[in-house]
């Protein structure tokens, strides 16, 4: 049983603690954490792709602000 809290696909919720949206708050604090500035925006936007292939019915608008906006003020 992990409590890791990694995207759970292709769902994209939480494996970890199963908020319906992954990243979770508990993700935002562990990947800001390891990355820096730079790295964790590009570490998003890695994410944003797969999630697009996964959630088709999913705007650009949403995948951005919930893959890729946070990263600049996390
Ligand atoms: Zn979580």
């Amino acid at each position: 049983m992990t409590e890791l809290h990694v995207p759970d696909r292709p769902s994209w919720s939480c494996a970890g603690c199963g908020a319906p949206q992954w990243p979770c708050e508990h993700a935002k604090a562990e990947l800001t954490a390891t990355y820096d500035p730079v790295g964790l925006a590009m570490y998003g936007a890695e994410r944003l792709a797969e999630a697009a292939r996964d959630l088709p019915t999913a705007t650009p608008e949403e995948l951005f602000t919930r893959f890729v906006a946070w990263t600049r003020n996390p």
